[in-house]
């Protein structure tokens, strides 16, 4: 069995702020970054544990330098560093059997949920697929399903896991906090967060993981991308086959669905130009 790991920092145990997310010098970030890693042990041997023969581990924040590599489990390849073309989930394939979302965090604009975001926090307000919004989790497990594997597990907060099973029912999430506002939770211990982490992937990779598989919608795809500024828009029009659709909006239409997932990262990273 092969098993891929999307590793983000926002939805950690004992992630609260942005001076846990931002990579710095900080006191609180170097801290973050120990939890981040540990959970992501946790679940690597969980895996192991349930028969994976093989795990990759994809650093998915930020810099993608966050997981310290020394600290792992030495039984995992690490992906780690950037640009990656397939950002979050680069690297998979049809020859995965499952994937799990670590760390993650809900969509832009969910009401007390830690660090809420989508990609380019600081670019980027909505994204819409077929006129529905999603967010990391979403637009992530479509480019899984886009390849049959299923993302059978996640972890996060309390937001974080409504939005997963609304969009995976029968998803196995650890819920490693409960958020009170955009910066604040009442969050397990790190301890506490990886037995809960543990618990969840073996149940997950022991049951029936067909069912997780998040296929995309019928092509054509638009994808319509909102931007903070009108300034960001402008230049992420210049995108060829781009649409400007509002102020904020571009819009960008393609047929396959992974071709729209890079066209998303795509336009964000235009609309990063004008910060
Ligand atoms: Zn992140």
């Amino acid at each position: 069995m092969r098993v891929y790991v999307s590793s983000d920092i926002e939805g950690v145990a004992g992630v609260a702020t942005l001076d846990h997310t931002v990579p710095s010098a900080s006191v609180e970030y170097q801290r973050a970054r120990r939890w981040m890693t540990a959970e992501v042990n946790a679940a690597v041997r969980a895996a192991f544990d349930a028969g994976a023969g093989d795990v990759w581990v994809n650093d998915a924040h930020g810099p993608n330098t966050n997981l310290l590599v020394e600290e792992l489990d030495e039984r995992v390849e690490l992906l780690t560093g950037k640009p990656k073309g397939l950002n979050m989930v680069h690297g998979i394939d049809e020859g995965f059997d499952a994937a799990l979302f670590l760390g993650y965090h809900a969509r832009t604009g969910t009401a007390e949920a830690v660090l809420d975001h989508a990609y380019l926090g600081s670019v980027g307000f909505d994204l819409r697929l077929n006129g529905v919004g999603y967010g990391e989790f979403g637009l992530n497990a479509m480019l899984a399903g886009a390849f049959g594997v299923p993302v059978v597990m996640a972890s996060g907060d309390d937001k974080l896991a409504a939005e997963a099973r609304a969009l995976l029912p029968r998803i196995e999430v650890a819920t490693v906090k409960q958020a009170l506002s955009r910066t604040a939770a009442r969050t397990l211990t790190p301890a506490a967060a990886r037995s809960e982490i543990a618990g969840a992937v073996r149940r997950a990779l022991g049951g029936e993981r067909g069912a997780n598989v998040l296929a995309p919608p019928e092509p054509p795809f638009e994808l319509d991308v909102t931007f903070l500024r009108t300034s960001m828009a402008d230049v992420a029009a210049v995108m060829p086959g781009a649409e400007r659709r509002a102020g904020r909006t571009v819009r960008w239409v393609g047929d396959e669905y992974v071709e729209v997932f890079r066209a998303c990262r795509a336009l964000l990273l235009l609309g990063a130009t004008a910060l």
